[in-house]
């Protein structure tokens, strides 16, 4: 069963069906529970439509714990 998901591309803005895409960052963050390659890293979802290409976002958030109190 192939499940629709309904969205905003956020390439075009179109509320229409989406797809995911994810990119993973070489950072260790406390907000995702993400690995690849069995590292720890932080990923953002990108969702597009079947008109537009994916492309990474410009500016990414991240939580983090500073090393110092
Ligand atoms: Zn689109
Ligand atoms: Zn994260």
């Amino acid at each position: 069963m192939n499940s629709i998901e309904l969205g905003t591309c956020q390439i075009c803005n179109k509320d229409t069906q989406v797809f995911r895409k994810y990119y993973y960052y070489d950072i260790k963050c406390e907000c995702c529970l993400v690995t690849h390659d069995s590292k720890r890293v932080h990923a953002e979802i990108i969702y597009y439509c079947q008109d537009c290409e994916p492309k990474p976002p410009k500016t990414i958030t991240f939580e983090s714990n500073p090393l110092n109190k």
